[in-house]
């Protein structure tokens, strides 16, 4: 069967087209700068070179116009005709409380997105744009809506309250969601396969850390607490994402600095994370270098960074009382060893060791931890696309 993934961002496309029988990605790519003056779109069919066309695209119903031209183009395209496209897999950020799990798409489903548009302003309006320009052009194939908060509603409530007037909960359903739950979910699965142990009995913990980056207890294949909140700001740092501040700070920086709490918002969002206190660069890789090259802020960030991911896997070994197998995964957790090493110098109290020469490899399937390590510790490439595919072909089969 093939499934086309779709992942909607309020300006951009990003897709890919994959067999879910051999699980290859027969062709990928993204739209770029929807609706904004310079448009463009890439496409990479397998075993072909990434063309990339600059074409207007004044909406995302032209972009997926578009993207399938591309995936049908005589020459380069990955399939024949648009029949070739057996179901649709679409990303959607938020599904609030309403959904626990991916779910065939329909008017009544499409509604019940529209309703947490609140809780992701920026995200779900743009999924649903995506939906319905797809809905158009295919309207005869069967499309599913795989939310980024599902795999965390299995939380308790003592995980997911927050200390403040419960009537805000009851009101507007403020509480923490979490995010990333398709990676979360697939990275948990696959370790437990990996190690051959049953995923219903069995304590994980997954760092995604990525550019945006978060933490979760899995415990036998249930979220039972995540460290991103009711929006991806919460948690971690990131890379330029604040994490978890007192939020005093918020009234305290927009009074000394005569801004709006939407500038203050902006700039925890957006201006924060690595970024914001190394100065440098949101990116792994230049803060890596820059503290070789004995920037002491660099140096310090890295320290801060790693610190706030040793002290909520502390946390999460304490909430599930205890733990089999600690994971790494997205951009900086498969690439970065120091960042993994450092983070697991906080647990050589419990045992654990890395094996400095497997550490080194890097973006594989692999267990970082020495023999003797009474905790695994792995590294499990992330793939939300594959994921995403996968959770479509179990619904529309
Ligand atoms: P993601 O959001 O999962 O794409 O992750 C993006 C982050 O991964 C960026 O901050 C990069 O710094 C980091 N990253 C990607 N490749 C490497 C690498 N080879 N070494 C260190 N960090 C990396």
């Amino acid at each position: 069967m093939n499934v086309l993934v779709i992942n909607c961002g309020s300006s951009s496309l990003k897709y890919q087209l994959i067999n879910s029988d051999s699980k290859e990605v027969l062709a990928k790519g993204l739209c770029e700068r929807i609706g904004i003056e310079g448009s463009a779109i890439t496409n990479q069919s397998k075993g072909c070179d990434k063309i990339t066309k600059e074409i207007p695209m004044p909406d995302h119903k032209k972009a997926v116009e578009l993207v399938i031209e591309a995936l049908t183009d005589e020459k380069t395209g990955a399939i024949k005709s648009l029949s070739e496209i057996d179901a649709v897999g679409h990303r959607v950020v938020h599904g609030g409380e309403k959904f626990a799990e991916a779910v065939l798409i329909d008017d009544d489903v499409i509604k019940a997105i529209e309703e947490c548009n609140d809780l992701a302003p920026l995200h779900n309006p743009a999924n649903l744009i995506g939906i319905s320009a797809c809905k158009a052009l295919m309207p005869q194939v069967k499309m599913v809506a795989v939310f980024d908060t599902a795999f965390h509603q299995t939380m308790p409530s003592k995980a997911y309250l927050y200390g403040i007037p419960y009537e805000y909960y009851e009101k507007y359903r403020v509480r923490r969601y979490g995010f990333h739950g398709t990676s979360h979910s697939f990275v948990s699965k696959r370790t437990a396969e990996i190690l051959g142990r049953d995923i219903n009995n069995f304590k994980v913990i997954v760092c995604h850390l990525g550019n945006g980056a978060s933490i979760s207890a899995v415990l036998n294949g249930k979220c039972v607490d995540t460290s991103m909140g009711l929006t991806p700001l919460e948690g971690l740092i990131m890379g330029t994402r604040s994490g978890d501040i007192d939020p005093a700070i918020i009234e305290f920086i927009c009074k000394k600095e005569n801004i709006s709490v939407e500038d203050m918002n902006t700039i925890l969002n957006k201006k924060s994370g690595v970024l914001g206190l190394s100065g440098i660069s949101s990116d792994f890789r230049d803060l890596l270098s820059a503290s070789e090259e004995g920037n002491k802020r660099a140096t310090d960030t890295l320290d801060t960074y790693s610190y706030h991911v040793a002290k909520y896997i502390g946390s999460y070994i304490t909430a599930m009382n205890g733990v089999d197998a600690i994971v790494f995964t997205a951009g900086v957790g498969e690439n970065n060893a120091s960042v993994r090493k450092s983070v697991m110098e906080y647990f050589k109290y419990l045992g654990i060791e890395i094996d400095d020469e497997k550490n080194k490899i890097r973006g594989e399937e692999i267990e970082i931890s020495t023999e003797s390590s009474p905790i695994k510790v792995m590294v499990v490439p992330t793939n939300e696309e594959l994921a995403i595919c996968e959770e479509t072909v179990a619904l529309v089969k």
